[in-house]
């Protein structure tokens, strides 16, 4: 077996794990332990890969935007690529949801100055595809933007590289346990010991809090559906349309045109895959508002969004386990948040920032 040491384990190399591994081996010894043979295997390779600014909550809002520079201006050397690309975001009400979508312009417009209405005709205009016997209003924010999540996870590797730290894949942790201090986490061959522990484990978060004697704080993952079908002929330059009542969303996405119905159903902690009725659901509430009829679906795939009870990340040190930090429930918002959080995790753990009391751990004392 063999046997390393660490000053802080990372526990899973997604889009929450390499973030935090990035920063914090700005300061610190860091390795990364991962179960698959890839990172981003599970939901950070999944993702609709959207930056959205008016999005979720404002606590969700506030740690995008707190990674704003890095997407729009990253560090000299961390990627050859633009990490964002604009693309707009649409959001479409149909007959009698026009009291939706005020409420929707009355929550996001206060954060969002260039959030504005527009009529069925200027929607049609941005994008031709939607019936024109369903679309009534829309609101349009132009400052929604593509994420190259490839270019952001592998700059947050290679900075890790040059930082001096490892990531181990096919280490998949099976056991965590503390002496005197200092963790010991066990998987097949090896085993890893360090003085912190961080838990990105994904939609596994709860189990690996388990193994390690942590507080139990409830984690759902839920599986979203996705389906490539081929581009419509008039296909443009078109952003991100989802629906205000919140069950469809679709974006041009190579090679075709990416269609998500939006489901959150709960799972166990899995390789999530898709569900026939999920994909026809998605088809069905498309062709309800837009005219074209698919002839086959390319590719569909599903992965796992995890929340927390109150949709919050869940982010600080561990009340209960000594040196054992959260770093979960990343929900539908994990990508467009890895900058902001990881940076975030980094000054608690080397500056002793102290998280603000909504995401920490502690607002969910003993298994809410
Ligand atoms: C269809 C879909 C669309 C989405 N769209 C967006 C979007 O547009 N924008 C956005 O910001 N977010 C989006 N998301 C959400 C985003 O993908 C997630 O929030 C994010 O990927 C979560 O990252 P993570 O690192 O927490 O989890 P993961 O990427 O799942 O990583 C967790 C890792 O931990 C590893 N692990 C688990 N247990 C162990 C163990 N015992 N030992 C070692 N390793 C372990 C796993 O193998 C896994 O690789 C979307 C998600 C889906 C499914």
């Amino acid at each position: 077996m063999t046997e390393q040491s660490a000053d802080i384990v990372v526990i899973g190399a997604g889009a929450a794990g390499l973030s935090a591994a990035y920063f914090l081996s700005q300061g610190a010894n860091v390795t990364v332990v991962e179960a698959e043979t890839q990172p981003a295997y599970h939901s950070s390779g999944r993702s609709a890969a959207m930056y959205i600014e008016g999005y979720e909550n404002p606590e969700v809002q506030a740690l995008t935007i707190a990674g704003k520079e890095f997407f729009f201006s990253p560090p000299d050397g961390f990627t050859e690529h633009n990490l964002v690309t604009p693309c707009g975001g649409l959001t479409a009400a149909g007959p009698g949801e026009d009291e939706a979508l005020q409420r929707y312009l009355r929550a996001w417009q206060p954060d969002c100055p260039e959030l504005v209405e527009i009529g069925p005709a200027e929607t049609l205009e941005l994008v031709p595809l939607l019936r024109s016997d369903w679309i009534k209003a829309a609101a349009y924010d132009p400052t929604w933007h593509n994420i190259d999540v490839h270019g952001l996870l592998s700059g947050f590797q290679k900075g890790l590289r040059e930082n001096g730290g490892t990531m181990h894949s096919d280490f998949r942790v099976t056991a965590i346990d503390q002496t005197e201090g200092r963790w010991r986490l066990t998987a097949a061959n090896a085993s890893i010991e360090a003085d912190l522990v961080i838990n990105a484990a994904g939609a596994w978060a709860g189990e690996v809090a388990q193994m390690a004697g942590a507080s139990n704080i409830a984690l759902t993952p839920m599986r979203r559906t996705a389906a490539i079908v081929p581009a419509p002929e008039l296909m443009g330059d078109w952003p991100l349309v989802h629906t205000v009542s919140e069950d469809l969303y679709f974006k041009p996405e190579s090679p075709g045109l990416m269609v998500c119905p939006q489901d959150e159903t709960p799972s166990a902690a899995m390789d999530a895959f898709p569900v026939d009725i999920d994909v026809a659901v998605a088809l069905d509430r498309f062709v309800q508002v837009a005219d074209y009829e698919p002839e086959r679906v390319m590719h569909q795939w599903a992965g796992l969004r995890t929340f927390s009870a109150d949709r919050r990340p869940v982010v600080g040190f561990d009340r209960q386990a000594n040196g054992f930090f959260w770093l979960a429930g990343q929900g539908g918002f994990g990508i467009q948040t890895s900058p902001g959080i990881g940076q975030l995790v980094a000054d608690i753990v080397l500056q002793g920032a102290q998280p603000e009391a909504a995401i920490a751990p502690d607002r969910f004392a003993n298994g809410a």
